[in-house]
């Protein structure tokens, strides 16, 4: 079957199709500054790349009609017709309590969506936007899926998703913790069963996606039963720029010495937080590695605070669950960094993580990292949420 996973943000529309049957990308690229005037990149293997060139895109319909005339384009294209796409899948940030799996889009579903725009102000309407843009371009016979960031987390208990607040927030509000990068999250989960040859519901196991946003999250028996961010991604581990867990307190003090309102701290907590506040440097983690080598302390602080923070969420899900089998890491620097993960898994002999310096030293290959010995394996296992958008979505349609 073959997809097309859209990936829409408020100014920018990420696209790839896929062949679910052999998992292969056949296209993919990006649209950029819709709205403003349009730049529109294509790439598929054995074509001509198309790099950053100007297509006038003042909303999103012309980004997915230009996707769509690409894609169909007799030299550079990859399909001969708009109908060999089978379905749409598309990538939406929060789907609250509503959306627990993927879901096949009609009516009521686009009017849940609508609903759930007040948990995700800034993300929500753009993924809607995409879906009633392809909607627009392709027709009503095209099925559209939506698959949610959050809707992995929707199995947590009780117990792990409610705040130390009055309860009406939760029943009047919905205010909880729900998660995110759960595509991610699940994908490696089903991935680390398959490299161990187990069925993932005998598994406990720890998913650390770690890149420019980082979450952990416990998943047992291949449920989600904890995650690190919370009611929104602005919780947890720190990030590139965003702080992660602070006291609040700590709000209403800054606010009143430097007379910010809400907005502007909000700024300071997800924009200039995070690695790149403590250090001064970058949120990159490269840049960052960088400047600790050549002696810049707060640089190196940065980097060992976030390695400790990823090092205490293991602990704190491995209690949790009571016991781990195997810790999965992902994402760009999960992905990349054979240093960070060196120095996140060591010192965890204790509770049987052996790391093998050897087989850590990849980059972006699945992988056994642990020793042979170790009774907790460790694997590295890119990430790979637009194929499991694309599964999803043939799945359903
Ligand atoms: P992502 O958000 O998953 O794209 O991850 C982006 C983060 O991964 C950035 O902070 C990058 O610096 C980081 N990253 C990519 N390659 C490496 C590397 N070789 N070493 C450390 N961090 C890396």
């Amino acid at each position: 079957m073959k997809v097309l996973v859209i990936n829409a943000g408020s100014s920018s529309l990420k696209y790839q199709l896929l062949d679910t049957d052999n998992q292969q990308v056949l296209a993919k690229g990006l649209c950029e500054r819709i709205g403003i005037d349009g730049k529109f990149t294509y790439k598929a293997p054995g074509k001509n790349t198309i790099d950053a060139v100007d297509v006038a895109m003042p909303t999103h319909s012309e980004a997915i009609q230009a996707v769509l005339n690409a894609l169909v384009d007799k030299d550079n294209g990859v399909i001969a017709s708009m109908k060999e796409i089978d379905a749409v899948g598309h990538r939406v940030v929060h789907g609250g309590e509503t959306f627990a799996c993927s879901v096949k889009i009609d009516d009521k579903v686009m009017a849940a969506l609508e609903e759930c725009i007040p948990l995700a102000p800034l993300h929500n309407p753009a993924n809607i936007t995409g879906i009633k843009a392809c909607q627009a371009v392709m027709g009503p016979d095209v099925p559209q899926v939506a698959v949610f960031d959050t809707a992995f987390h929707q199995t947590m208990p009780p117990v792990a998703y409610t705040y130390a607040l009055p309860y009406e927030y939760y029943e009047k509000d919905k205010v909880r913790r729900y998660g995110f990068h759960g595509t991610s999250h699940k994908y490696v989960a089903q991935r680390a069963a398959a490299m161990l040859g187990k069925s993932i519901e005998e598994l406990k196991l720890i998913s650390c996606h770690l890149g420019n946003g980082s979450s952990v999250t416990a998943i047992d028996g291949g449920k989600s039963v904890d995650t690190s961010m919370g009611f929104t991604p602005l919780a947890g581990l720190p990030m590139g720029t965003r702080s992660g867990d602070l006291d609040a307190g700590i709000m209403e003090y800054l606010m009143g010495k430097y007379n910010m309102d809400i907005k502007e701290m909000l700024n300071v907590l997800n924009k200039k937080s995070g690695v790149l506040g403590v250090s001064g440097v970058s949120s990159d983690f490269r840049d960052l590695s960088d400047a600790g080598e050549k002696g810049n302390a707060r640089a190196a602080l940065a980097v060992d605070m976030f390695n400790y923070g990823v090092k205490k969420y293991i602990g704190a899900y491995a209690a949790a669950m009571g016991g781990v089998d195997a810790i999965i890491f992902t994402a760009g620097v999960g992905e990349n960094s054979a240093d960070q993960r060196m120095a996140i898994a060591s010192g965890l002999e204790f509770m049987g993580v052996k790391m093998d310096a050897e087989a850590n030293n990849v980059r972006g290959k699945e992988t056994v990292i642990s020793a042979a010995d170790s009774k907790v394996k460790v694997l590295l296992i890119p990430t790979n949420e637009e194929l499991m958008i694309a599964l999803d979505t043939a799945a359903l349609a």
